[in-house]
Formats: structure tokens, sequence, C-alpha cells
């Protein structure tokens, strides 16, 4: 089966031979086994059911959420000479009923279908009558709650399944799950935890880049006139922030596009075709851009924001580069937006379990901006994936700062902590360390501590910023919250008996170029 299905990728698409990644799906669905596909961003996972689609009997269903792709994708398959079809919101009554009356005769063997559609009885009864070979479940993280995009009508897909009298063969598709989504996923589609596929994650035409302490407007409107012919995405958290950010590069003579969701729906049509269509080169965008628009050249994304989760920051930051080319992803960080999620999620309606989830992603996102490890590196080992080099082209991997010995500072911020109970959050135990004369700490007995003042010749500042260092790099975590407390990790212990020393990258004492802007 193998053997035809590389001619068929041959054949159909021009592709001399599978990916690993692909080849080991395969042998999975052609085993009749459900498996599960995790691969980055341009990995090639529409492969995947594609081929089968060719070679299996019945029919293909791709259950998709990215319905403003499904024509593009239909169109491009029929071109290439493969019977597809789609039936999605946008269809009349009629024409689903057309296009059904096709699938039944056997015309068509690949369906895409958007998961709303599952919603409605009478749609599952006709599918029901369906010879149903494979069910492919794309973007496959919307299925669980703790996925950043978690879509009710997902929840649908079991039923639709076990309801099928043919027993297709299932195979779930994502390019973003962190071990706890995956286990999901498997529990609710009977995947075997063995068959999933996870190709690395590291994408590496990729240079993903922190930058803090910039003005971030001024920084901007640089990076995009260094090289005005790249195309690129410049995220921001809310409607309000891109149409500011679109009317100062406008005002600097920029050309430069926007997209949100309070636009109306012809202007966000037009926008984005002339995006890809490369008439606009650069957007500002809220992150209701992107789920599915298939362009291959984005050579830059810059956040403005800091994003709530690293998968989120991936998924928006690795539309970057998929046609392979050197790109690069920067993310613009300021406290304060940590501050504007922390809120956002306080005021949202979630259950309590589902807001410490929340914070404790958001801790997570944080630590990606002050770590000092590779920053390819750690979002690939937030995915649960073992990296086995740093990948050389991001922020810190061409810093050639040296590493100084930073060990005694740490025993004084760990012993602080300790001496305070781990009871408090960041302020209170830089206040304590750097000596500060308020009077909550003198209520509270601080003052007497042999920890008080140990950084006197620290600025606050300063001192903020090497607790965030040692958290990022795990020996202190955050606990409970929107107030969070630091408590000591584990690493914590060897570095206070005096057996493992700490390192960290020579502070910049003056911050890089530009002023601070807020
Ligand atoms: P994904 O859905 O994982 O983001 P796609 O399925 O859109 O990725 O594929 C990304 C790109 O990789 C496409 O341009 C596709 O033609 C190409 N591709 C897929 N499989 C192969 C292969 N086996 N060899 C070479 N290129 C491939
Ligand atoms: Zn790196």
């Amino acid at each position: 089966m193998l053997e035809e299905a590389q001619k068929h990728l041959t054949y159909y698409f021009g592709h001399p031979d599978f990916r690993p990644g692909q080849r080991a799906v395969l042998e999975r669905v052609f085993a009749n086994q459900n498996s599960m596909g995790v691969m980055p961003t341009g990995g090639g996972k529409s492969v995947c059911y594609q081929i089968p689609s060719l070679l299996l009997s019945g029919v293909t269903l791709v259950i998709s959420p990215l319905i403003s792709l499904m024509k593009d994708q239909v169109d491009e398959l029929r071109e290439a000479g493969i019977s597809a079809t789609y039936i999605n919101s946008s269809l009349s009554q009629e024409e689903v009923r057309s296009r059904m009356d096709n699938i039944h005769m056997g015309l068509e063997t690949l369906v895409y279908i958007a998961p709303e559609r599952l919603e409605a009885p009478s749609f599952l009864r006709m599918l029901q009558r369906l010879p149903v070979s494979m069910i492919a479940v794309d973007e496959a993280h919307c299925l669980s709650q703790w996925g950043h995009d978690f879509r009710p009508s997902y929840r649908r897909i079991p039923e639709l399944i076990s309801s099928l009298e043919s027993s297709p063969v299932v195979l779930a598709l994502t390019a973003t799950a962190t071990p706890q989504v995956t286990s999901d996923i498997c529990r609710e589609l009977s995947i075997d935890p063995g068959a999933v596929v996870q190709t690395g994650f590291s994408r590496e035409n990729l240079s993903f880049a922190v930058e803090k302490g910039v003005d971030r407007d001024a920084y901007i409107l640089d990076y995009i006139r260094r090289d005005p012919e790249a195309s690129g995405i410049i995220y921001c958290a809310t409607r309000k922030e891109v149409d500011r950010i679109h009317g100062h590069l406008v005002k600097n003579g920029v050309s430069c596009g926007r997209y949100h969701g309070g636009m109306d729906q012809e202007e966000r049509r037009s926008m984005q075709e002339s995006f890809v269509y490369d008439d606009t080169k650069v957007i500002a965008a809220t992150n209701a851009f992107g789920m599915g628009i298939n362009k291959s050249n984005v050579r830059f994304v810059i956040h403005r924001n800091m994003p709530r989760t690293v998968e989120n920051y991936y998924q928006e930051a690795g539309r970057a580069g998929r046609d392979g080319s050197p790109s690069r992803c920067i993310l613009l960080f300021s406290p304060q937006d940590v501050q504007i999620q922390q809120f956002l999620i306080d005021q949202s309606q979630m259950a309590d379990e589902r807001k410490q989830q929340e914070y404790s992603k958001l801790q997570q996102m944080l630590h990606y901006c002050h770590t000092e490890d590779c920053l390819q590196n750690y979002m690939i080992r937030y995915f649960g994936d073992h990296p086995d080099q740093p990948c050389g082209r991001c922020s810190t991997c061409v810093d050639d700062r040296s590493l100084e010995d930073i060990t005694k500072e740490a025993q004084m911020v760990f012993s602080c902590i300790r001496r305070m109970g781990e009871r408090f959050g960041k302020t209170m135990v830089v206040q304590v360390l750097t000596g500060s004369s308020n009077q909550k700490l003198r209520d509270l007995g601080f003052h007497r501590l042999t920890t008080y003042g140990l950084m006197k010749g620290k600025t606050q500042k300063d001192c903020a910023q090497l607790i965030d260092f040692l958290a990022a790099s795990q020996y202190l975590y955050l606990s409970g919250g929107a107030y969070p407390v630091l408590k000591l990790g584990e690493a914590v212990i060897p570095v206070l008996k005096g057996e493992t020393r700490v390192e960290r990258k020579t502070v910049r004492t003056s911050p890089a170029a530009q002023p601070v802007e807020d």
C-alpha cells in the first residue's frame, strides 16, 4: 500500500518521497489503526489524508474548522485531478443536497466538512448512510478543553464516529499539542497513545527573538523600513491597538493593512486577499487573523503584545516561513502585557479550575520571555519533546555575552523566599531583598529578617529581573491565581547546599538602543 501511496504522491503532488512523519502516519492508517499526527505548520499534514482518500475504498471525511480555506483547497485538489468537495455553512440547502448525492454515488471520495455541521441531526443521518472509510480530524487540539482553541462542536466527533456502521479509521492532526492535549485527543478518539506520531516541533528556518525594553512602535517602524519588500504580520492584543499601530505606520509613510474582528466582513475579506496576493506587504492584526491563511512567504511575525499561551505564540509565530526560507519571529515584551492577560483571566467567566490552568499557561509564556535557554528548545520542551541541541539562530543562541556565576545572588533570593514562608509575591520579596522601608513590610516584621537588605546595591528592577530569570530557569515557581506567590522548586536545594552553581548571561546595564516607552 505504501508503495502505491508513494506513486500517488509523486503523480498528484509532485513530491518524490514522503517525509518521515507522513510515512509513519500512513503506515498506521493503512494498517487500520487509529492514530494521531503532531507535525509543525508546513509539515505536510494534508497529505496524510489526501493520499488515503485515493487508495481507500470509501469516503474520506476531513473535519476542519478552516472554512475559509476549504474552497481553495478543494479547487487545488481538483486541479491536481483529485475528486474532492466540501460542505459548510457557505452552501445553500440545495447545494448541500446535490453534493451529498454526488458523494453517495461515489463521485467524490474526499469530503471536507465544518464541525458545526455535526450539530444538525439531519446532517448526521446523511453521513450515517455513507461508506466512510476514514475520518481525519484536522486542528484536533480544538477537541480539548485544555487546548487554546476549544470548539464545542468538536465534541460531536466521537458521537459521529461511533454512529457510523462502516467503523472508519481515525486520524487526528494538529501542529500544537501539549502532552495533556494529546492525551485528551487520544481518549476522545480512541487512539492508542503508542500510535501518536510526533515529528519535531522545531522549525529549522525560523529564528525566534524576545526584545525587552525597546520602544515598540519605533522598533516596528524601523524593522519594516529596513526591508520594505518583506511580507510580515504584526500581532497586537486588541482591536484598538491594531488601529493605533496601523495609524502610526501609515502616518510614517509605511504601506500597511489591518485586520480585526471589528471590521466588516467585506473589508476583512479584501484585506486578507490583498495580503495573500502580496499587494499589501505588512498587516497589523489581532489573532483573528491567520487561522486559515495559506501564505507561504511571510518573512516575519512580530508580536507587539505577549500572547496568553505558548501554544498561541507558537501557532501565530509559526505562520512565518512556511516556504522554508529564513524568517523571523519577534516578541516585543513589556511587563504590562502580563497584567492585562492576568486581568482578562480574572474577569472571565471560566470555572476556577480552568482559571488556574490559564494562569499557569500564562506563567509559562512569561518564562519564555525571561528564559536564557534556547528559545526554540524552550517551546519544544513545552510541547513535551526533547530537543537535542540549541537551535543556533534564536536571540539566546546568538547572544555572545559571557556567562556570569550568580550562585551567591541566587542563594540570597532563595533563602529570603524561604524565610518569608513562601507566602509572598515578587514585589514583596524584592522589597525585602533591597531593604525597602515600606510600611507593610515593617508590619510583617520582615525588616528583621537576616535577608533584609542583602541586595541593597541593586535597583528593585534589577532584583525583579533576577527573580524572573530564576523563575524562567525553573528554580522558582509561582503558585495561585491573580496574586501568585513565589515558591521554591526542587532545583533550589543543591544550590543552597552549594553543590551546584547558577549561571547567567552577563546582564546588560543600560537598556538596548531606545528608551523604554511604558
Ligand atoms: P500543514 O497542513 O502541515 O501546515 P501542508 O499539508 O499544507 O502542511 O504542507 C505544507 C507544504 O509542504 C506544502 O507546500 C506541501 O506541498 C509540502 N509537502 C507536503 N508533503 C511533502 C513531501 N512529502 N515532500 C515535499 N513537500 C511536501
Ligand atoms: Zn536557539
